[in-house]
């Protein structure tokens, strides 16, 4: 990822933009909140409404729609897509700090999640922390991710279960003995074990 100390092309005037570390031709719209420390890629589009922590990672070509908060310690890839109102988290044993002070004495508590390149958030998603969304996974809208997501899998509803496989391009993909196409755009894939790839 570049960090490209440079102005973005776009910020909104009523955004609030703190970091300097924002790549060329970055988008940043209206009532968006971005805290110094937060390191953002190139060609990015950031709606209105979103709250980017000093710690989060955002890499090149990252949409995120409206009413996200993207807490220190989440990192999201080159080409993730975030849908409107997704919610990260950061901490599994969250608690007021008087009541946990040896808790965050230290930056211990925090759970990283990684959001791996080209992966799809659906609206409304609830990823919770210290989970991996793999390439080109697909959350569908409402899910709430509770674990590790394999690349190219679809996963569905609460708590998110695997419901099948997706392209690179987002159309559903179906495995006939461990080979597909997709019939959208024609990439092919293989499926071993529980994994997949193109081919
Ligand atoms: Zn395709």
């Amino acid at each position: 990822m570049m960090h490209i100390r440079d102005r973005p092309s776009f910020v909104h005037s009523a955004a609030l933009v703190e970091t300097e570390q924002i790549g060329v031709g970055t988008s940043v719209w209206a009532f968006t909140h971005i805290l110094n420390g937060a390191i953002i890629g190139s060609r990015c589009n950031i709606g209105g409404q979103c709250f980017i922590e000093g710690g989060a990672r955002i890499g090149n070509a990252v949409t995120i729609k409206n009413g996200c908060s993207v807490w220190d310690g989440v990192s999201l890839e080159d080409e993730v897509f975030v849908g409107p109102a997704v919610v990260f988290t950061n901490d599994r044993r969250p608690r007021s700090r008087a009541m946990a002070p040896s808790r965050y004495s230290t930056r211990r508590w925090i759970s990283p999640t990684v959001v791996k390149r080209g992966a799809t958030l659906g609206a409304g998603a609830i990823i919770v922390a210290g989970s991996t969304i793999g390439e080109f996974a697909f959350v569908a809208a409402g899910t709430v991710v509770t674990g590790n997501v394999p690349p190219y899998a679809l996963v569905v509803g609460v708590p998110g279960r695997a419901a099948g496989w997706v392209c690179e391009c987002a159309e559903a993909i179906s495995f006939v003995r461990s080979r597909a196409r997709c019939d959208a755009c024609g990439k092919t894939y293989a499926r071993a074990a529980n994994s997949v790839h193109r081919s």
